[in-house]
């Protein structure tokens, strides 16, 4: 553990920088970075690079053919005397198309900074930029190498960066993810649910309606068969949710449909239910005489569960004590890039970056006085043995 006084020492130097904290969110922000568009992207990728080279940081722009550039950033400065890696984690891409700064402008109003993709999260990027510069001042030793990953595509699903950051976190003896927290408070996300989508598609045997009804084998009654089935599995006391978000079929009346869709939205906050929901799913039978299944898909974010963050919550929690914070956790039911390295048995802790509300929505802001107090207490955990 770091001497008592550091988190407040870290404070101290951070509360006057607010004002550089937000001129640097209003340039993040108002570059913006839609996970779709890669040539935005890039120009936003870039300008958050220049900002960490500008620390002195080594910066490595991770080339994407197709997606943003991935950012690598490391800071090492005793090389010699650094042993293992610490990983702080989170991606510059938001979920707003091209144009949506027209509408939604960054700006400062009452306290609260709004702007698309200011919560979720380049508030996060500008805190942890600014961790390490109290770092730096402090000439704080430390005993890790620090890299910060800051991905591209995030909000639709890694898969261009999920090699990357799997490989970085196996690097790592924790990481840190600076997802935004949770509620007015700051709630820091110690467990999240496993996220999945899975396709179910019946086939059946399209008949005429009117003049041979006993032919027909309908695809729409048996998926409302097997989606009343799948609604069975639903239990949300220990956190497992099924549910049928999408369902299409059918051609028109007077005949029996042949073949009918539905899109399953899947959630567990255990891998003994993740697993469970994986292996009904693959052994799942028809219902009707003579239909067929198919099914696609399945989880692509396991769970992030309580025991691989709670060591590392109890310190957060410690260190943010000595700051005068009390500091509360909760369970949610969304994934981020933290149910990846948590999956690898990482011990990760997530919800680290910005306090505010309203991801994803006009409304998406952050309480802008709480920048310094979590940049402070991000510094603490990276500078703690
Ligand atoms: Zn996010």
């Amino acid at each position: 553990m770091p001497e008592p006084s550091l988190p407040k020492n870290f404070l101290r130097r951070l509360k006057p920088r607010l004002p550089e904290m937000l001129a640097t969110l209003r340039q993040f922000v108002s570059t913006e970075s839609p996970s779709l568009e890669k040539a935005a992207a890039d120009r936003c990728c870039e300008i958050i690079a220049s900002a960490w080279r500008n620390r002195g940081a080594r910066v490595e722009r991770i080339a994407q053919k197709h997606r943003g550039d991935h950012l690598r950033v490391t800071w090492w400065p005793h090389k010699s005397r650094s042993a293992g890696q610490l990983l702080v984690l989170g991606h510059y891409d938001t979920v707003y198309a091209t144009g949506t700064l027209a509408k939604m402008p960054f700006r400062i109003s009452a306290g609260k900074a709004y702007g698309p993709g200011v919560f979720d999260m380049k508030a996060g990027i500008v805190q942890a930029l600014f961790a390490l510069e109290a770092l730096q001042q402090s000439k704080t030793s430390l005993q890790k190498r620090l890299v910060f990953l800051w991905t591209s595509d995030e909000e639709i699903g890694s898969d261009s960066s999920r090699k990357l950051l799997e490989a970085e976190a196996r690097r790592s003896d924790a990481v840190f993810v600076l997802e935004p927290s949770f509620g007015p408070r700051g709630l820091i996300k110690t467990a999240r649910k496993g996220v999945g989508e899975a396709e179910l598609i019946v086939h059946g045997r399209a008949s005429h309606a009117g003049l041979a009804p006993q032919e027909g084998i309908n695809a729409i009654h048996e998926l409302a068969l097997q989606i009343e089935r799948m609604q069975k599995w639903n239990d949300l006391r220990r956190g497992v949710s099924i549910n049928v978000c999408k369902i299409e079929g059918g051609t028109r009346t007077n005949v029996i449909p042949e073949r009918a869709k539905a899109i399953f939205d899947l959630r567990a906050l255990h891998a003994t239910d993740m697993r469970r929901i994986e292996q009904r799913l693959s052994t799942l039978s028809p219902i009707l005489s003579g239909a067929r299944l198919e099914i696609h898909g399945g989880f692509s974010r396991p769970p992030l569960e309580h025991k691989i963050s709670a060591g590392l919550f109890a310190r957060a929690k410690s260190l943010a004590s000595q700051m005068g914070l009390a500091l509360g956790e909760c369970t949610v039911g969304g994934g981020s890039d933290g149910n990846l390295t948590a999956a690898l048995g990482i011990p990760t802790l997530d919800g680290l970056g910005a306090v505010g509300d309203g991801a994803h929505s006009a409304h998406e802001h952050i309480l802008a006085n709480t920048m310094p107090a979590r940049a402070a207490l991000l510094a603490a955990l990276l500078a703690a043995k």
